[in-house]
C-alpha cells in the first residue's frame, strides 16, 4: 500500500515537474520574463491555459494534440517531456525512497532531465541551469558514499575531456564541442566519480554512434552535423545514477578485467 502511494506520488510529481519543465525551457530560451510566475500559455497562440488544459499528457490526448483555443498542433515534445519525467521519477522514487541519497538524488535527476530536454529541444546548454547544477553536485560530493576526491577527480576529468576538444576545435568552421559540453562534462564527472564517469562516457558515445549511423546512411547527416551531446550524456548518466554498480561490474566483467 505504502509502495503504491509512493509510486502514485512519484507519477504525480513527475508529471507536474515535466509540465513545468516544458514551460521553463521555453521561457529561458526565448528569454521571457517570469520563469517562476505567470500563467502557462499555449506555445502557439499564447492563450492562457485553463485548468483542463494543464493536466499533463491527458490534456494533450483528449484535445488530440491540438490547442483548445487556436486548434493548432501542439508538438509531441510536450507530452513526451511529461512522459520522460513521469517514467524517470517513478523508477528513481521506487528504488531509492528509503535511502539516504533520496532527496539529493531526486534534485540531481531533476536538473539532468531539464538539461536533457533543453538540449534535445534547442541544442544548447543554459548556464542558468548548468551552473546551479554544478554547484549543488559539488556540495553533494562532500556528503556521499565515496570520498569526495573520487567525485572531484571525476569532475576534473570531465572538464578537461571537453575543454581540450573545445580548445582545439573552437577556431574551426564547425567546432564539434561547445562550451556547454565542458559544463556537462564537469557536472557528469562530479555526479558519478571518475570510475563510473569513464565507463559512462564510453557508453554515451556508443549511444551517439547508434543514433548517428542510420542518419549518415540515409544521408540526413554528415561528418559536420552537430549532435546534441547532452542528449546522449544525460540518459547515460541517469542510467549510472540508477544502477551504476551493476553497469560498471557488467562492463568490467565483459572486458575480463578484475579489480
Ligand atoms: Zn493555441
Amino acid at each position: 500500500m505504502i509502495n503504491f502511494l509512493i509510486g502514485l506520488g512519484a507519477v504525480f510529481g513527475g508529471a507536474i515537474l515535466g509540465s513545468f519543465t516544458t514551460m521553463l525551457v521555453h521561457r529561458l530560451h526565448y528569454d521571457e520574463t517570469g520563469i517562476w510566475g505567470g500563467r502557462s500559455r499555449c506555445p502557439q497562440c499564447r492563450h492562457v491555459l485553463g485548468i483542463l488544459q494543464l493536466i499533463p499528457v491527458f490534456s494533450w490526448l483528449f484535445q488530440r494534440g491540438k490547442c483548445a483555443f487556436c486548434k493548432k498542433k501542439i508538438p509531441y515534445f510536450y507530452p513526451l517531456t511529461e512522459l520522460v519525467f513521469i517514467t524517470t521519477f517513478f523508477l528513481f522514487v521506487q528504488k531509492f525512497y528509503s535511502t539516504d541519497v533520496f532527496y539529493p538524488l531526486l534534485i540531481a535527476v531533476f536538473f539532468l532531465l531539464v538539461i536533457f530536454i533543453y538540449d534535445v529541444r534547442f541544442m544548447e546548454v543554459d548556464r542558468r541551469i548548468s551552473f546551479p547544477a554544478i554547484g549543488l553536485a559539488l556540495i553533494w560530493s562532500f556528503f556521499r558514499e565515496l570520498s569526495f576526491q573520487e567525485y572531484l577527480i571525476g569532475g576534473g576529468i570531465g572538464f578537461l575531456f571537453y575543454f581540450v576538444q573545445f580548445f582545439y576545435s573552437r577556431k574551426k568552421e564547425h567546432p564539434w564541442v561547445g562550451e556547454g559540453d565542458i559544463e556537462l562534462g564537469l557536472l557528469c564527472g562530479l555526479l558519478l566519480g571518475w570510475k563510473y564517469f569513464l565507463v559512462m562516457l564510453f557508453l554515451a558515445y556508443i549511444l551517439g554512434v547508434f543514433y548517428a549511423l542510420p542518419l549518415l546512411f540515409l544521408g540526413k547527416a554528415n561528418a559536420k552535423t552537430a549532435l546534441p551531446m547532452g542528449a546522449f550524456l544525460m540518459p547515460a548518466i541517469l542510467a549510472f545514477l540508477y544502477a551504476g554498480e551493476n553497469i560498471f561490474s557488467w562492463y568490467i566483467n565483459m572486458l575480463g578485467i578484475s579489480f
